[in-house]
């Protein structure tokens, strides 16, 4: 059994609220929402973060595209959204396991 926790939920072994589903991906809503919408979109397979990601550039941009659809489906495809990649201890990164954050619904301010 893996002890990485996204890992976890990908093999069902960890309940999540899954929104989408790709070959390749899944998104699933983040369990402490900071936004009307959060969402976190992760590849099945484990890459420790978005460095190691890109390193499957399909895969990424997959991501990316599934990202984008469940925003549509979630009408934030006229107002807007952010996709964010935590990376590292300075960024608050605490699942190493790669996710973009789907954040939207409300104004999401400025970054830092
Ligand atoms: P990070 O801080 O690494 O960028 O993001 C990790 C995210 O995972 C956080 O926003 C946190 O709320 C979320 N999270 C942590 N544990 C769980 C869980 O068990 N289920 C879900 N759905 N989200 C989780
Ligand atoms: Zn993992």
């Amino acid at each position: 059994m893996s002890d990485c926790l996204f890992c976890r939920i990908v093999a069902g072994e960890v309940p999540a609220t899954v929104v989408r589903e790709s070959e390749r991906t899944l998104a699933f809503r983040d369990i402490a929402p900071q936004a009307p919408t959060h969402v976190l979109v992760v590849p099945k397979d484990h890459y420790p973060d978005v460095a190691a990601l890109a390193e499957q550039p399909a895969l990424l941009a997959e991501l990316v595209r599934e990202a984008h659809k469940l925003a549509v489906e979630e009408e934030l495809g006229d107002r807007g959204y952010r996709l964010v990649f935590n990376t590292g201890a300075d960024a608050g990164q605490t699942v190493f396991h790669a996710h973009g954050h789907l954040l939207g619904g409300h104004e999401l301010g400025r970054l830092a």
